[in-house]
């Protein structure tokens, strides 16, 4: 009796350590977004002028990506498509969700798990910081949507200064507007209860972050997932004098600010990695850097060398900076050029936690994990896909391998985009066959897109009906 007890008792030591050696291997999983940043605006990625320190030394030890996009060239889908590992467009969420308030009460479709929620199941400790915009109402919100911890605001966007954004809050409360107050003064919250932010709000967001960091480091043997969405450098361009006291060569006053914007992100990272380290985390955190979308230059932002800006097919629009570090795991000063999704990181992340993906779940994006390890392509010969619906037509593009298609106006180009990221030099004429090849196969792709659920803005929705879109019968005819 006592020999099996003490065989059991070996056994269960065993097992335990197998669960304990098991979790050591499956790392925390920290994803920092930043909001509208422009291709050229961090120092790793080629900006001469805005100082990113922290985040090149991240980057430096890291694996740099070359063709990184997201699968949106604006906010809402964008962020909905890093969730979900879905295209927007295949369950109606193409559109920023409605401009009224508490989003006009509409979010992501429930039956969309999100990354978070595996992570979670797979037992990891989550948190979202920042910005959601993935809808308001309580069956949307982080915490019913896969995060244990949600710190931040539910709209798409914020001021920046709490003494300035409270007064205009409490002045238009007292005139009884309540409901009608911009989502952007509004207090922020922790886990549905509305808190005083009384820091600059970049700054109050790495604060939160470190202390996730540190109540995450108080159990080692439980991993964690942090999405820290900074709302920086998306508008209202807000910056601390002493950030912008940083870059006493720029003279442009809406580079100035943007620059004091992206530097304080950089300031978080600092604190960010600094906790990681103290806490004994940083050796077993895979850290992903990058933008949901492109920059806008008319607010201070440079996406060089790409054409386009936010809101465009064009690769200035959906291209991002993007880096992924992991001591001994990924690829130190490494270069990534294979076009790659942040569609990937679902499955990617999924993987590497060693989490069950629902049996049902539809994903479009690749597991890349390996391929960064080899420097070889996820998706040979495979396409990624933009589509933006504009107001009585609609811009498409499609990358395989280094060529990419798209069609802004009336013609379809073609571009080698390795060779030509500004896409300067159409070779449609030379490549008839591949043009037409590669329109087929994504014609194909847009029939699994569905009517959208919602329009951002009325005349959005207006315009949809009117001229009957999104008119992928024109979208995909070549002359
Ligand atoms: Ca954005």
């Amino acid at each position: 009796m006592k020999q099996k007890f003490i065989q059991g008792l070996c056994a269960f030591s065993v097992l335990m350590a197998s669960v304990a050696y098991a979790e050591a291997e499956r790392p925390n999983i920290l994803v920092i977004l930043t909001d509208d940043m422009g291709y050229a605006d961090v120092g790793f990625n080629g900006s001469k002028d805005i100082k990113t320190p922290n985040l090149d030394k991240l980057a430096g030890e890291g694996t740099v990506f070359k063709s990184a996009y997201n699968a949106h060239p604006f906010c809402g889908p964008s962020r909905a498509g890093i969730m979900t590992g879905r295209y927007p467009h295949k369950f109606g969420s193409q559109f920023n969700l409605p401009r009224s308030s508490r989003s006009g009460g509409l979010g992501i479709p429930v039956e969309e798990t999100y990354i978070s929620k595996v992570l979670q199941k797979a037992g990891y400790f989550t948190g979202a910081i920042g910005k959601w915009h993935l809808g308001e109402e309580p069956e949307f919100h982080p915490n019913n949507r896969g995060f244990d911890e949600f710190y931040g605001f539910l709209n798409g966007g914020h001021d920046y200064f709490p003494e300035k954004f409270s007064a205009s809050y409490q002045r238009q409360k007292k005139q009884g507007l309540d409901h009608a107050i911009f989502g952007y003064l509004r207090p922020l919250e922790h886990n549905g209860k509305e808190v005083e932010e009384k820091e600059y709000v970049t700054d109050g967001l790495s604060r939160e972050a470190v202390n996730f960091i540190e109540k995450a480091g108080e159990d080692k043997n439980q991993p964690f997932f942090l999405y820290l969405a900074y709302n920086a450098p998306h508008s209202p361009m807000q910056a601390k004098e002493e950030d912008m006291a940083q870059f006493p060569n720029i003279t442009d006053k809406k580079r100035k600010i943007y620059a004091g914007m992206v530097y304080a992100v950089d300031r978080g990272v600092k604190r960010i990695v600094d906790s990681l380290k103290a806490t004994g985390q940083y050796d077993n955190t895979l850290i992903v850097f990058f933008s949901d979308n492109g920059g806008k230059p008319t607010l201070g932002a440079n996406n060089a060398p790409l054409q386009g800006r936010k809101g465009d097919v064009l690769e200035g629009g959906y291209r991002t900076p993007m880096f992924f570090h992991w001591p001994n795991h990924i690829p130190a000063g490494k270069t990534f050029v294979h076009p790659t999704s942040s569609l990937d990181l679902y499955p990617t992340f999924a993987n590497l936690a060693k989490a069950e993906i629902p049996k049902d779940k539809k994903l479009d994006g690749k597991d890349i994990f390996s391929s960064l390890q080899t420097g070889s392509s996820p998706r040979p010969g495979e396409m990624i896909y933009a589509v933006r619906h504009r107001l009585g037509f609609s811009e498409a593009a499609a990358r395989r391998d280094n060529w990419k298609i798209i069609k802004r106006g009336k013609t379809w180009q073609l571009f080698d985009v390795d060779k030509d990221p500004s896409e300067t030099n159409d070779q449609a004429a030379k490549h008839p066959f591949m043009v037409r090849e590669m329109v087929a196969e994504m014609e194909a792709w847009s029939w699994t897109n569905i009517q959208p659920k919602w329009f951002h803005i009325h005349q959005e929705g207006v315009q949809w009906r009117e001229k009957a879109m999104p008119r992928y019968h024109e979208t995909f005819f070549l002359e």
